[in-house]
């Protein structure tokens, strides 16, 4: 669309955890441009490719516009009316013949706040099932338990703002480069400052390598040794905290006992790395002023992925890098809003709040929040997602609802999935036509991004405002109305009768009150004037903690906090004894180590111009430019081992399934590791998704599935 927009809206981009600020340019009822907003702390104006795709996704004729029931191999139109009353009948019969446990949410880190509130109301307080778990568990979920487990509350502490303070930043697991690009200019600007080292920590050469001060290519499944050797030179060089180790935390022993067995010379064995790289990475973060760890799923998506959170947050502790500006643990959250997932409680063992499920005060707070007997939140955490898909393969779980996400791509160990979605009766929520529409009883029209208001929280924990700008095509509705007009067809009336989403988050928030994300100072109307950190309590007197670093004044009146840009800058923790929590982190290699029919070990991200199955960013031509369909990168010595040539088409196949893509020759990836970005799905290639050839094997705390270390081999075809 060439036409000039009329108007300009504020709002926030949907793709990455970064949630850059964006001005939604409108004219004649479309979107026709996107531009960064230039007040937005996250961005100031500042946006990688991927939202200027948006206009020509959002009008795009493949929109999905009225709701579809399946009949044989085709879908036919039905009226909401009829698809609401198809859903109550299906889940009426399930939960009355397999209880509410053989019912299962599974939504996405793309939904709003107010949707994922409105999901987890109807499924734990109505449904009454705690089976509502989230993409989230592939992304972030380690991140929640590693904060948890440290600070005994979930939230990252530190700020973006925290880098341009920092003296050092590792950059550990994580592309930023491509990935989380407007963050990574920020490091890249930082790094300009002589005294600024940046040290990476990835298996493949990445974009972010080609930047660093000191580059650590560790194996896949070796971090945890690293970590530990780092924190024991930490200690035999005297870099240790021993004020604030002594003072404000707890642990310190039994974690130092174990970091002590790692010399940096056992490390560098098991990690593929040089000695001297090792101690100098530790001396580096243990001398700055202000240290910051950045990462995200190359640390998370791990069967040891809680540990490995705990092994950064340890090395944080101990040179006192918490609540400090430009210190600090910093997981940069993979999805717009994972975060405000996890604080509505979109993870199957949450409530909204951040509180637990297995908490009975947790349980009863929100029962009387809803209205509901006592008792109808049940005891039992819900199922995490890679056991939710084995109960849907396994019969366990008959009814599916999926909202925003594209499971028939995205989960690990396909062929399992796919079997599972044929198996119960599955409704689909989606923008799009997708692989998993395509095996769905129900698919649901839903409005996208430009369509529907409501919030989101970025990895800074700053909750922003998606503006709607336009209509929705057809019959679209936003998900917070799907789910609440199957609530209130099911009877479940007055309690999901919100008018406009404001109205979802006003209720949202009363749940917050006093918890450690507390957003009670928030609503629609304030976030128009400008983004805010939480906690944000509704007064200004009511706030615990005092504010880190530097407050921006010109988005708030006088009598409203102000939001909070750091976290623990009191060093007061969440934890009964108000210590932060060390923990020993023993290494553990891979859940599936390579060898034998398969010698390699894949590794799966992303692409900067893509995100994750392609729904949106496939459908905009200018961010496909340049793409030559599915590829995967292999070692010069890997690829002559198995007559592989460079452009040619490759079959991957690993025990549990395989899948087509072409061979990219190159250093950028160690001898033993390939790597292959995730995005291609059979709607786009018909040669099977990266994801045929991943396990589903999870960390047993967070339940967030290995997807970077699947054994896996290459053939020439
Ligand atoms: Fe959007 Fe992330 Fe790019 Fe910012 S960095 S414009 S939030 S995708």
């Amino acid at each position: 669309d060439k036409r000039q927009p009329e108007r300009w809206t504020r709002s926030t981009c949907p793709y990455c955890g970064v949630g850059c600020g964006v001005e939604a340019g409108t004219s004649g009822g479309r979107l026709v441009a996107i531009r960064g907003d230039k007040k937005h702390p996250a961005n100031f104006g500042k946006l990688c490719p991927k939202p200027a795709g948006l206009p020509e996704a959002v009008h795009h004729p493949d929109r999905l516009t009225h709701p579809l029931r399946r009949h044989g191999d085709d879908f036919a139109r039905v009226s909401w009316d009829e698809a609401f009353e198809e859903i109550a009948v299906h889940l009426g019969g399930v939960l009355e013949e397999g209880g509410p446990e053989a019912a299962a949410f599974y939504i996405s880190g793309q939904l709003l706040t107010e949707d994922y509130y409105a999901v987890n109301k109807l499924a734990r307080g109505f449904v009454g099932t705690n089976n509502v778990d989230s993409n989230s568990r592939l992304c972030m979920s380690s991140a929640v338990a590693g904060y948890a487990g440290a600070f005994g509350a979930d939230g990252p502490p530190a700020a973006y703002s925290d880098i341009s303070h920092s003296e050092c930043i590792v950059l550990w697991g994580s592309n930023t480069a491509d990935c989380h690009p407007v963050t990574f200019d920020r490091v890249k600007r930082r790094k300009k400052d002589p005294k600024v080292s940046v040290v990476v920590v990835d298996p493949r050469r990445t974009p972010t390598a080609a930047v660093a001060d000191l580059f650590l290519p560790v194996r896949p499944g070796t971090d945890l040794a690293l970590a530990n050797a780092m924190l024991r030179v930490i200690l035999d060089e005297g870099l240790l905290d021993r004020r604030f180790v002594e003072r404000h935390t707890s642990g310190f022993e039994a974690a130092a006992e174990v970091a002590a067995e790692w010399t940096p010379r056992r490390a560098a064995r098991v990690c593929g790395i040089e000695a001297e790289d090792v101690v100098e990475a530790a001396r580096r973060f243990g001398e700055a002023k202000a240290a910051l760890i950045l990462w995200t799923m190359g640390v998370n998506q791990s069967t040891v992925g809680t540990l490995k959170n705990r092994a950064i947050i340890n090395l944080c502790l101990a040179t006192g890098n918490v609540g400090k500006v430009g210190g600090g643990p910093f997981s940069l959250t993979g999805q717009p809003n994972a975060m405000g997932g996890r604080e509505t409680g979109g993870l199957a063992h949450l409530l909204p709040g951040y509180r637990k499920i297995e908490d009975p005060n947790h349980r009863l707070e929100v029962e009387e929040a809803w209205g509901v007997e006592p008792g109808t939140i049940p005891a039992k955490p819900g199922l995490p997602a890679t056991e939710l898909f084995r109960a849907v393969d396994n019969g366990g779980v008959e009814f599916l609802w999926v909202a925003a996400t594209n499971p028939a791509v995205s989960m690990p160990d396909l062929a399992r999935t796919r079997r599972g979605l044929r198996n119960a009766f599955v409704v689909v929520q989606d923008a799009y036509p997708t692989e998993t529409t395509r095996l769905a009883d129900l698919v649901l029209p839903v409005a996208g991004w430009g369509e529907k208001s409501g919030t989101m929280t970025n990895s800074e924990r700053r909750v922003s405002l998606v503006e709607k700008v336009v209509e929705a095509p057809g019959e679209a509705l936003a998900d917070w109305e799907i789910f609440a007009g199957v609530a209130r067809k099911m009877g479940f009336g007055g309690d999901f009768a919100w008018k406009d989403p404001s109205e979802v988050y006003e209720e949202y928030r009363e749940l917050t009150r006093g918890r450690p994300m507390d957003v009670t100072g928030l609503s629609h109307e304030r976030l128009r004037r400008g983004p805010v950190q939480w906690p944000v309590p509704e007064r200004i007197e009511h706030a615990e903690r005092p504010f880190g670093g530097i407050v921006r004044m010109w988005d708030r009146t006088e009598d409203e906090h102000p939001g909070t840009p750091r976290l623990y800058v009191d060093s007061k923790f969440d934890t009964p004894d108000r210590r932060a929590r060390f923990e020993p982190t023993p290494h553990e290699g891979l859940h599936e180590p390579p060898g034998g029919e398969y010698p390699l070990v894949l590794s799966t991200g992303r692409v900067k111009n893509q995100w994750h199955t392609m729904t949106r960013t496939g459908r905009s031509e200018k961010l496909m430019k340049g793409l030559d369909g599915p590829f995967v990168e292999v070692h010069p010595e890997a690829a002559g081992e198995a007559g592989v040539e460079n452009g040619r088409l490759v079959r991957v196949v690993s025990a549990r399934g395989e899948f087509l893509a072409r061979a990219l020759v190159t250093e950028s990836v160690e001898p033993g590791t390939i790597f292959a970005p995730f995005h291609w799905g059979d709607l786009w290639t018909g040669g099977g998704s990266v994801n045929e050839a991943t396990h589903d094997a999870a960390d047993p705390v967070s339940h967030q599935p290995e997807l970077k270390g699947a054994a896996v081999r290459v053939e020439a075809i």
